[in-house]
């Protein structure tokens, strides 16, 4: 038996990261940067007012008594909407009634919240004076040019998720368009010649696909895009039928056909080119890992799972995940949090265990009462993370703290 270390990292060193293209700055959601981006605009782009309220020079209510009961009058001589390209200077007893993110006029060094004012809030008509009634200092309420970001500030590294906060990051630097990684293409083939179309009634040993579908819904949630995704009988020229299919994917996962029974398909074909393991993980203690040649001719990194749509989760987290980040240039790396264990469960003892969990008010429990049995499919949906429990544990109890890998 191999750790899982040494299994993920020969997976994720089959692969080579796809080709970039440039792409409009709308279509880059989820998509990963190929280049480092610096700001062309400051954030923010000018001097702007960070309230609702009267632009001032604040040496004009340096005066006032710190218990103002009059406050101090100033002549009001113009307003600044947001997006106004008129700025009316503010002069000595003078103030400009201005919006929040509105530039600041010239003179102006301060701006005094409409609060702080004799004005009511809300949309009324320009008053010719205001009477302010708190001081502010000079800079108060003032969000400066460039305080966030300056014009060649790094602002996002190749290898960026493009998230929705990226994207949005992205804009504001002045960025229209972005060179990214395009999708890795992936294709899935599940192996066995019991498995039937979904909907339909099985007959005698036979079962519902539901690899296909579970292996090509988490490739695209890895990033990828999935080009192939069907059932493949038992049969080794079917197999081989499917791989010349498989022409421009990037890579290919499987399921099913990699233990030792009697018509493991996928180890038939491809052994010699494939290695095929023994991790020291449950579910998924099968794996394989090599190049194939694809219908296109190119060899491309192939993942074989073991059938057990449990030992597929689990393996799509632990390997598929890590190998599409590596083809569309970024990494994967786990987000974890120690967490008490609700309610104990039984594991198999000398390999690590990635039990599905649901969080329960700050603690886990197991998604099934079982544990994680590979077969318990149908509770599968609930996992909100994985359990990690050490390959020496044999036996979880309620209170034990776990770390725990999230993969909602
Ligand atoms: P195998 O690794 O091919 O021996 O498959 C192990 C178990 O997983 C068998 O009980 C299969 O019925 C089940 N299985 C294999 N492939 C699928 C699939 N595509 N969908 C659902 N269950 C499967
Ligand atoms: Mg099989």
């Amino acid at each position: 038996m191999i750790e899982v270390e040494e299994h993920l990292a020969a997976v994720v060193a089959l692969a080579t990261p796809v080709p970039a293209e440039e792409i409009p700055i709308s279509a880059a959601g989820g998509r990963v940067l190929a280049e480092d981006l610096v700001a062309r605009l400051a954030v923010p782009p000018f001097d702007n007012s960070a309230m609702d309220g009267f632009a001032v020079r604040a040496a004009d209510l340096s005066l006032m008594s710190p218990e103002p009961v009059e406050g101090i009058e100033l002549e009001v001589v113009g307003d600044i909407p947001a997006g106004a390209a008129e700025l009316p200077p503010v002069g000595p007893g003078q103030a400009v009634r201005i919006m929040t993110g509105a530039p600041l006029p010239a003179g102006a060094d301060a701006v005094v919240p409409v609060e702080a004012t004799d004005q009511p809030l809300g949309d009324v008509p320009l008053p010719a004076t205001v009477r302010v009634i708190e001081p502010v200092s000079a800079g108060r309420h003032i969000r400066r040019a460039g305080e966030d970001v300056a014009p060649g500030d790094p602002v996002l590294s190749a290898g960026q998720v493009m998230t929705p906060a990226a994207v949005s990051a992205a804009i504001s630097v002045g960025h229209g368009s972005v060179l990214v990684r395009r999708r890795p293409r992936v294709a899935v083939l599940s192996t066995g010649t019991e498995l039937v179309a979904p909907g339909t009634s099985p007959g005698i040993g036979q079962i519902p696909d539901s690899n296909s579908a579970l292996l090509a819904g988490l490739a695209e949630r890895f990033g990828a895009e999935v080009v192939l995704a069907r059932a493949v009988s038992d049969e080794p020229d079917e197999f081989r039928r499917a791989l010349v299919e498989a022409g421009g994917a990037d890579a290919v996962v499987t399921s099913g056909g990699v233990s030792v029974g009697a018509f493991e398909v996928v180890r038939q074909v491809t052994e010699g080119q494939v290695d095929f393991v023994t991790v020291a993980m449950q579910p998924g203690k099968p794996q394989g890992r090599g190049m194939v040649r694809v219908g296109d001719g190119r060899q491309v990194p192939m993942l074989a799972l073991p059938g057990n749509p449990v030992s597929v989760f689990v393996s799509a987290w632990v390997f598929l995940r890590p190998l599409v980040a590596r083809l569309a240039g970024t990494d994967a790396p786990w987000r974890s949090l120690r967490v008490a264990v609700a309610q104990g469960w039984r594991t198999p003892p000398g390999r690590r265990q990635y039990a599905p969990v649901v969080f329960e008010s700050g603690a886990v429990r197991s998604t099934h009462r079982l544990g994680s049995g590979s077969h318990l499919v149908a509770s599968l949906p609930a996992a909100q993370g994985l359990a990690v429990v050490p390959a020496e544990v044999d036996e979880v109890a309620a209170g034990d703290e776990l770390e725990v890998f999230l993969i909602d």
